[in-house]
């Protein structure tokens, strides 16, 4: 049986998350987002270019 479950289950749930604001899809907190997090709009670079062009 697992025994690593203990403690994990909801362990995704706490990070925050928001959606992108171009494709509408939920952005889970990235470590490589900790310094700018409230400033995160964009999931991806790629939705990033389409709202920007
Ligand atoms: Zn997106």
């Amino acid at each position: 049986m697992p025994r690593d479950t203990k403690g994990f289950k909801g362990n995704k749930q706490s990070l925050p998350a928001k959606p992108c604001v171009a494709c509408g899809r939920d952005m889970v907190w990235r470590k490589s987002w900790a310094k700018n997090w409230a400033e995160v709009k964009y999931c991806s670079d790629a939705c990033r270019k389409a709202k920007n062009a």
